[in-house]
């Protein structure tokens, strides 16, 4: 199948409209995508037609709310290549998944002194969970810094583990530089040393395809709203033998079997990670949201994007009063940059947005990475399936004012 451009941003009614009189350029994608129509129409289904609450109804809607939700952690593993849907959590994000690692199986499995590794490019999604553990356990936090270009060499990564590393938490594609992990070396590498591996998928499973048996990881959560799912959904892939090794983080309804006075049953793995009512209608966008993906083919999203990745790139790099951090050979299409002189990330992108271009300013929640290149904010123009060339050149005309108001 062809990937059409034009076809797939008419799927999108957002990128119809206009923002200051301007039409709307959105490269914001990092932070969060915009939604096809499949997607909002699926959201208006479940509402006027299919709502009810799951699991529990011996009605006609709570079954069919139920089916509907309960068949996308088939929908999930396909698309992240678990052969075992049981293995998928299903929650409202990588925020929360990461916390149920940190919670249901770090608190558990670890002691004071352990190790967990760390690189500096970390979301703080991915770093706060743990600093949790470091106040109230004595973790031990190892941090793995990237190079010049904002790569991260996974042997780095293998030979900070020692006797006392019990967990390597590191992002599969860093929301900040783009650059791409090369993380099955270290997934190998760790899991012949018995140590466990978080790989953070919230950037890199919208970009490319994404397969976690051949990773070899033993947790990979992902965020609906940035794969173009609503906002509240999201999962976690949870190696079966690890989910095993896990108790129970969020107590409630949903995840028990009996409950007693004096005793407690869980309810079998997965629901008995997945307490009250979940976020239904989010959940059943995000698996119309995937199925949507892989109907493209995510080969194609990877490929289109690469072409929008290396244009974007050739033009960044004729501003030569632009830095662009992060010029690693395998990123994907996500441009952080800052302009030569005092102008501030915030009024770069106060003029984009005059323009119609919406790009994020600030820390982008990764304050570590933030001290690593010693910068307090950077512009980030992040891309996704639907952007263009065309819109590559919108950006750098916006900047191109920037660097006039501003020099
Ligand atoms: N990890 C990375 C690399 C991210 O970019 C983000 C979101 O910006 C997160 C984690 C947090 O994801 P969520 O919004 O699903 O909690």
């Amino acid at each position: 199948m062809t990937f059409d451009v034009n076809k797939v941003r008419a799927d999108f009614p957002i990128l119809a409209r206009e923002v200051n009189g301007k039409p709307l350029v959105y490269l914001d994608n990092g932070a969060s995508s915009q939604k096809p129509q499949v997607v909002i129409d699926a959201i208006n289904t479940a509402y006027s037609e299919e709502y009810a609450n799951v699991h529990r109804g011996l009605h006609f809607l709570s079954n069919l709310a139920t089916e509907k939700y309960e068949s996308v952690r088939g929908v999930v593993a396909k698309f992240l290549g678990a052969s075992d849907e049981n293995s998928i959590v299903l929650n409202s994000g990588t925020t929360e998944g990461i916390n149920l690692v940190a919670y249901g199986w770090a608190m558990e499995n670890l002691s004071a002194g352990d190790e967990i590794i760390l690189s500096v490019m970390e979301h703080h999604a991915n770093i706060v969970p743990w600093h949790f553990l470091r106040e109230r356990m004595g973790i031990k936090l190892v941090w793995v810094d990237v190079d010049v270009t904002g790569d991260l060499d996974p042997q780095k990564v293998i030979d900070a583990i020692t006797p006392r590393t019990k967990l390597i938490a590191i992002t599969h594609m860093s929301n900040v530089l783009g650059t791409v992990v090369d993380v099955k070396p270290i997934c190998e590498a760790a899991r012949a040393k018995g140590v466990a591996t978080l790989i953070d998928g919230s950037q890199a499973s919208v970009h490319m395809p994404v397969d976690v048996e051949d990773l070899g990881c033993d947790f990979y959560p992902v965020t609906g709203h940035k794969l173009y799912g609503p906002s509240g959904s999201g999962a976690i892939y949870i190696r079966p033998e690890r989910m095993a090794e896990m108790r129970p983080f969020i107590g409630g309804g949903d995840m028990i079997k009996e409950v007693h006075k004096d005793a407690v049953i869980y309810n079998d793995a997965p629901m008995k990670f997945e307490a009250g009512t979940p976020g239904i209608v989010q959940t059943i966008g995000l698996g119309v949201a995937l199925d949507y993906m892989m109907g493209l083919g995510m080969e194609n999203i990877a490929a289109h994007e690469r072409v929008l990745r290396d244009y974007a790139r050739d033009r960044l790099d004729g501003l030569n009063w632009l830095n662009v951090q992060g010029q690693s050979a395998n990123k994907g299409a996500i441009f952080s940059f800052t302009l030569e002189g005092a102008a501030h990330a915030h009024d770069i992108s106060t003029v984009l947005d005059k323009k119609g271009v919406a790009v994020r300013a600030g820390q982008h929640c990764t304050g570590p990475l933030m001290d690593h290149l010693g910068l307090t904010a950077t512009c980030r123009a992040s891309f996704g399936m639907y952007n263009t060339t065309d819109e590559v050149d919108a950006l750098v005309d916006a900047l191109e004012l920037c660097h006039k108001l501003f020099a």
